[in-house]
């Protein structure tokens, strides 16, 4: 399967701060990444490097098996940084025209503003959009060049729900027609809805990178809540909280956890199990003092 993009061992260090420390990463062709991580993580740093806006400090990046700032390589590829800025008395579809006018085969205006929700808004000047508006047109403009590659940092924020969807649909679309996308989001339930392999880093590394499910076995799978005064020590509940008479176990097991209460006698009431979160997961890789789990292809390295 081609390699869209790669890292190996890439480091970028601003000054004294490590951004990214050692990364390597193989975006294979046709998937739907999800890189996660808190503030500060380096996120935005490896969607630079990718398409050659930063150069790493050592290491090496590859896009579409070469040197990233080839225009030819970039006419692949499409981006939506961060942060960026629409001539203010540009109307929406010169924008579009702009863009569009550096490929061969553009998607067409009112297809592309349709499949963005911004139909309607074609003369509006840019200035005069709302900021959800805004964010729409400047994702919609990365995908205008019909890109084999898609790199979004994040995307939606900023959007109210029903425009999150509808943007969703339409980074899925791509997806579905053989599109790659790598993604940074802060919403869990973005990487949840979209994502197939999702990348966790922190302070500069992977700390895990698998698919979903991969990624949430690496918390205890259930969490079990209940009320009950106190409770005696249990077999099999990896971690627990407690608020008052309010209990969160967190174990492997939730059935051996369930007929222990029973057969104790433990008079509890309100019993919830459900499966972990990927919040959870994430919340247990990123905490601080925690020790770098990897999870590459389903195997488990610490
Ligand atoms: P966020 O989710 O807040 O956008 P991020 O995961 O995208 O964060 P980066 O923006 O890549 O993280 O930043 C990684 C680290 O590098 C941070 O400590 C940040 O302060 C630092 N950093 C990023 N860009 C620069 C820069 N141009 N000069 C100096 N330090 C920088």
């Amino acid at each position: 399967m081609e390699i869209l993009a790669r890292t190996v061992q890439a480091t970028r260090c601003y000054g004294p701060v490590i951004a990214l420390d050692g990364v390597s990463l193989d975006v294979p062709a046709g998937q739907l990444l999800g890189l996660l991580g808190p503030n500060g993580a380096g996120k935005t740093t490896l969607l630079q490097l990718l398409p050659g806006l930063r150069r790493p400090t050592s290491g090496t990046v590859e896009l579409f098996g070469g040197y990233p700032r080839d225009a030819a390589r970039r006419r692949r590829l499409g981006c939506t940084p961060q942060e960026t800025g629409l001539p203010p008395t540009l109307r929406v579809h010169e924008v579009v025209e702009f863009v569009a006018g550096h490929f061969a085969d553009p998607v067409p205006t009112p297809e592309l503003l349709e499949q963005f929700g911004l139909t309607g808004l074609e003369r509006r000047q840019s200035g005069g959009l709302s900021g959800g508006q805004k964010r729409r047109l400047t994702v919609a403009v990365a995908f205008v060049g019909r890109p084999d590659l898609v790199l979004l940092d994040e995307p939606t924020t900023g959007l109210d729900v029903e425009a999150r969807h509808a943007l969703w649909d339409a980074v899925r679309r791509y997806h579905q027609g053989g599109g790659t996308v790598v993604l940074t989001s802060h919403y869990l339930e973005e990487v949840e809805a979209l994502a197939e392999r999702v990348v966790v880093i922190d302070q500069g590394r992977v700390r895990a990178d698998g698919t979903l499910a991969d990624v949430r076995s690496l918390v205890p799978a259930r969490r079990v809540r209940l009320r009950a005064p106190d409770l005696p020590e249990l077999a099999g509940v990896e971690r627990s909280n407690r608020d008052g008479d309010r209990h969160e176990l967190w174990t492997a097991d939730s059935d051996a956890l369930v007929r222990q209460l029973v057969t104790m006698g433990i008079p509890f009431r309100d019993l919830e199990v459900a499966t972990a979160s990927l919040e959870e997961a994430f919340l247990a890789l990123t905490a601080p003092g925690t020790q770098t789990v990897a999870l590459i292809d389903g195997e488990l390295a610490r």
